[in-house]
């Protein structure tokens, strides 16, 4: 039975909302733009389950984009937080948190010798950038279609038409000239990325990529693609960035990296490591790091990084993903999950395919799998709104959009799957 979503308070709150922030939200998925309706305004969450100010309680797979893994207001980190904010909350010195955070860092992705905490997913990528260049002493980047690294001039292109490389902003405000030295190539296309190289290859900064894709929905990488980027890179002296904002310590506790056994120049990290809290960090080698300020030359700075409330989330939440068995137990969650859409959508007819790296899944509105951006854009996007819909008013809050990861936390029950998988077979059918 699909009762009606109750959202009065929420439509008012999102009225108001509406005449002091710019659409309501300060980020722009969040307005529901690609699903309709109104999104609901929260109140409260606690483990795998979020309530909005009607009081309508849903199983969460946002997860905040991916931070909450451990699932929401987990005690220890509550715990930590609240102790840590009553010895203050900010400092701007040195403290010993911050070792510890970057401690469990390194520990988990050994290509990251020395780290710099940052304040957002962001802030590491654009940091992690003008690293790379400084390091090499080149500007050409080359990032993939489809690929998000956050909202850096830089990396705010989409390939052009045809052929073309080098792309176009797809963000007002942007000069061309910011764009100019980025080369745009098709993801998990080994032999686009080699033509590219062996014409430029040695004008190349870097290759910043997601190594699991996570902004295009989820895409796996076929066979051989990420390791021709360590082949190309280590050929043309070029950097390698992974951005495992997304995939660190949620496709493994060493991300990607450890999970597919891939070498980084440079990590980015962000999401995970602050527990829920505002965070990012970039790591390297110390050869690398040291040329940042303040041992080297290139300059990146912040008046609240490292933040004591940061911290004390980040580490109580990276010990507890340390623990035995931890990501097997997520695997066993995740692949219940995928397989029961699989087997929802064959029960109903529904021509949908659901992609899954560890706890990343994305349910795609497409009957053959996603494997580039391109494919990813021709999936059916109306169905997916009515399923997310669907979905909603049977108590299951999906990601507002077709191109998003759904996030499985530990938090999520066997209860909690089984209630997601009945919704979606109703959804599916209905949508
Ligand atoms: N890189 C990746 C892979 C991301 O998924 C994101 C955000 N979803 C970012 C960078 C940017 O992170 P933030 O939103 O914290 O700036």
């Amino acid at each position: 039975m699909v009762t009606e979503l109750n959202l009065t308070r929420s439509e008012a709150a999102y009225e108001a909302a509406k005449r002091r922030l710019v659409g309501g939200v300060n980020s722009p998925v969040r307005a529901f733009g690609a699903v309709g309706g109104t999104p609901p305004f929260i109140r409260s969450a606690s483990g795998a389950h979020i309530t909005d100010i009607d009081g309508n309680t849903y199983i969460d797979y946002v997860a905040s984009w991916g931070p909450m893994i451990l699932g929401h207001a987990h005690p220890d980190v509550v715990a930590a937080v609240q102790a840590a904010c009553a010895r203050g909350s900010s400092f701007g010195a040195p403290t010993e948190a911050e070792t510890e955070l970057a401690a469990l860092i390194t520990e988990a992705f050994p290509s990251m010798e020395r780290v710099r905490l940052v304040n957002s997913g962001t802030e590491a990528t654009l940091s992690a950038l003008r690293l790379a260049r400084a390091t090499t002493g080149r500007d050409l980047l080359i990032k993939f279609e489809g690929g998000y690294h956050g909202h850096v001039d830089a990396l705010l292109v989409s390939a052009g038409s045809g052929a073309a490389t080098f792309g176009h902003p797809t963000s007002a405000g942007i000069p061309d000239d910011a764009v100019a030295g980025t080369a745009v190539l098709p993801y998990n296309d080994a032999h686009a990325l080699e033509r590219f190289m062996s014409d430029r290859g040695d004008e190349v900064a870097c290759i910043i990529v997601e190594p699991v894709a996570g902004n295009m929905g989820v895409v796996a990488p076929v066979e051989g693609f990420l390791e021709a980027l360590r082949r190309e890179c280590d050929a043309h002296g070029a950097l390698l960035i992974l951005d495992e904002v997304m995939t660190g310590f949620r496709v493994a506790l060493g991300g990607a990296q450890e999970r597919l056994r891939l070498r980084a120049d440079i990590t980015t990290l962000g999401k995970i490591i602050g527990g829920g809290l505002p965070v990012g960090a970039y790591g390297a080698c110390a050869a690398i790091m040291d040329n940042l300020s303040p041992l080297g030359t290139t300059y990146q700075a912040g008046t609240l990084s490292g933040n004591p409330l940061v911290t004390a989330a980040g580490i109580a939440t990276l010990e507890r993903l340390k623990c035995e068995g931890f990501y097997d137990r997520l695997e066993a969650t995740s692949a219940r999950l995928a397989d029961g859409l699989r087997a929802a959508a064959a029960t109903v007819s529904a021509p949908v395919t659901p992609a899954r790296v560890g706890s990343m899944l994305t349910l795609f509105f497409s009957e053959r799998p996603v494997t580039n951006y391109a494919e990813a854009k021709a999936c059916d996007v109306e169905r997916f709104a009515r399923f997310h819909r669907g979905m909603l008013a049977r108590g299951v809050y999906l990601p507002p959009s077709p191109f998003e990861a759904w996030f499985v936390g530990a938090s999520h029950t066997e209860a909690d799957i089984g209630r997601t998988l009945e919704a979606a077979e109703a959804a599916l059918k209905a949508s």
